[in-house]
This record gives C-alpha cells, sequence and structure tokens, in this order.
C-alpha cells in the first residue's frame, strides 16, 4: 500500500471541496490560530511516517491527550477504575453537565470532560509529579522530547474556567474526587494545553494500532487487552455526541481535539492524526473528519 499516495490524494481532495467550520473560541486563545492550516501524518507498525500539509506544525491537542491520560490511569487501576467512571456514549456535548445529577457524579465516559477531570484526579492521587509525568509518558510514546505546553493557552482556559470547575465541584459533591479542584485543574488544562505536530501524535497512537506495544517507546506501554479497551472507547466515545456519526462515516477508533486535532488507529495497520483548526458546531474537525472518511473510503476498509 502507497500510504504516502494515499493521503496526498485525500489531501487534495479535501483541499478542493474545502468544508469550512469555526475555529474554537470559547478558548480565546485558540481563536487566534490561522483556520487554514491542514496536515495528515500516517504512521505505520514500522515507524514510517508519511505526512502531508501542515504535518510537522506544533497544534494545540486539547482533547486527544485524554487517550493519553486514560492509558497512564487505566495502567496503575485497572479495572477497578470502572467504579469512578462508566463506558457508555455520553449522546451529550463534551462540557455537558446534566447527565452527572441522574448518574449519581460517575461520568459517562473517559472522554468527556467529567470524566476526563476524574481521570486526572486518579492521576493526581497516584503521581507526584503529574504533568511532569505526562509528558514524560508522551514524550516516551512518540520516541523523542517533542511535548510542549503553550502557557497562554492554559492561561486562556484558565480565564474561563467556570463549566470544568463547575464539573470538578459537582464530582466532588458527589464524594468522585479525591484532590483539591484547584490542583486538578491545572493539571488538566496543562494537559489540554499540550502542542504537538501531526506526525508526533500519530507516533504516540501507534502502541493502539500495535496491540500495547510501542515501537517507538521500544516496549509494551498496555496489555493487549487494555489496548483493545481504550479502542473500543475511543470508537464509542472518542467523538462526544458525534460518536456515532464518525463510526459510520469513518469507522475507526479516534479521539479529537478543539484544537482541530484528530487521532486514529486502524488496529495492526497504523495510527494517523489529522489536524484543521476549524470545527463544526459539535467541536469536532470538519476537514479532519472529511479526510479520515475519504482515507477508508479508499482504503476500502475500516474497523468494518
Ligand atoms: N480544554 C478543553 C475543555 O476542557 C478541551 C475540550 C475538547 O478538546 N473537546 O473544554
Amino acid at each position: 500500500m502507497d500510504y504516502q499516495a494515499l493521503i496526498e490524494e485525500v489531501y487534495k481532495e479535501v483541499q478542493n471541496e474545502n468544508p469550512r467550520g469555526k475555529v474554537a473560541d470559547y478558548i480565546p486563545e485558540l481563536a487566534h490560530v490561522d483556520g487554514n492550516q491542514f496536515g495528515i501524518a500516517l504512521v505505520d507498525l514500522e515507524g514510517n511516517v508519511f505526512g502531508v500539509g501542515d504535518y510537522q506544525t506544533p497544534f494545540s491537542i486539547q482533547s486527544v491527550s485524554k487517550v493519553h491520560t486514560l492509558t497512564m490511569v487505566f495502567h496503575v487501576f485497572k479495572s477497578k477504575l470502572w467504579s469512578r467512571v462508566n463506558v457508555e456514549p455520553s449522546g451529550n456535548p463534551f462540557n455537558s453537565i446534566a447527565q452527572l445529577e441522574y448518574e449519581k457524579g460517575i461520568p459517562r465516559n473517559p472522554f468527556i470532560n467529567a470524566g476526563a477531570l476524574v481521570i486526572t484526579d486518579a492521576l493526581c492521587s497516584k503521581f507526584d509529579r503529574p504533568f511532569h509525568q505526562i509528558s514524560d509518558f508522551i514524550n516516551e510514546l512518540s520516541g523523542h522530547q517533542c511535548v510542549l505546553m503553550n502557557p497562554e493557552v492554559k492561561q486562556s482556559e484558565q480565564n474561563h474556567a467556570e463549566r470544568n470547575t463547575a464539573l470538578a465541584y459537582f464530582l466532588k459533591a458527589y464524594k468522585n474526587f479525591e484532590n483539591k479542584v484547584e490542583d486538578v485543574l491545572d493539571v488538566y488544562f496543562s494537559q489540554c494545553a499540550i502542542e504537538m505536530s501531526c506526525t508526533d501524535l500519530a507516533k504516540s497512537f501507534s502502541f493502539l494500532a500495535n496491540d500495547g506495544y510501542s515501537i517507538f517507546a521500544n516496549r509494551e506501554i498496555v496489555s493487549e487487552s487494555h489496548a483493545r479497551r481504550i479502542n473500543a472507547l475511543m470508537l464509542t466515545c472518542g467523538f462526544y455526541d458525534e460518536s456515532g456519526e464518525f463510526a459510520f462515516r469513518v469507522g475507526l477508533p479516534g479521539k479529537s481535539g478543539v484544537g482541530g486535532g484528530i487521532a486514529a488507529v486502524m488496529p495492526h495497520k497504523f495510527s494517523i492524526a489529522v489536524w484543521c483548526p476549524e470545527l463544526n458546531e459539535k467541536g469536532n474537525s470538519v476537514k479532519s473528519i472529511k479526510a479520515l472518511e475519504l482515507l477508508t473510503d479508499k482504503l476500502k476498509f475500516s474497523l468494518f
């Protein structure tokens, strides 16, 4: 399979069609990003990187980091983790608080903000330098020191933290939050403000395409059974209330972020990261979804 030709073809078709969205502005610092940037990087299981467009430009990975933190915490807590967070799609926006009350403080899944805050809280309970260790982990997965945290993006989010703060206190009211709210939010905003290129992001997801073994870290990151479960969660919950549509159109486990990035995996074949900052109303990148849809159409395979 000529992956380079494939992603170039996809890139060209998306650029010709030029579907537009809107750059996230609820985090003001993200609103300054040039919405025309667009890149694709595909990494196969031998470690070959295929790239097109702005695939080497670092961007704000935002909620894609929720996969990295889930991986760390799942590895430590194993199945005990699921007493604190469920594994069901939410059908609601990523920052929704509605379900938390009638589900008694147990978030629907680890990829909506409420669930990710529980994960970061659990991480803070087990790791003494949580953000440092998140960065180390992602650097290891990518095979080199590539993680940068953008302090302006972090500050911008901290200045508009009402919703995430409300979610954290709500979790605390249900005793599903162990640490100080400000401490956990500080780590959470730092992880969201991580910047990486499509290449490094795709590398950091490679272990999920490879039964839990990272060829960049040269070690098993999680067991094959944990890798399968993380992929199942990405497939069912990775795109908030658009998860069904992503499975329908693309058919790969993936995770999006409001920076416009999507990382996805085709188990036993490759990992891929696509980035274009303009989003649809669900907070997912318009061009990135389109690119992945074309990719699996042209490949004639997905998970299905
Ligand atoms: N930092 C963002 C938030 O907490 C992440 C959301 C996202 O990427 N979907 O609102």
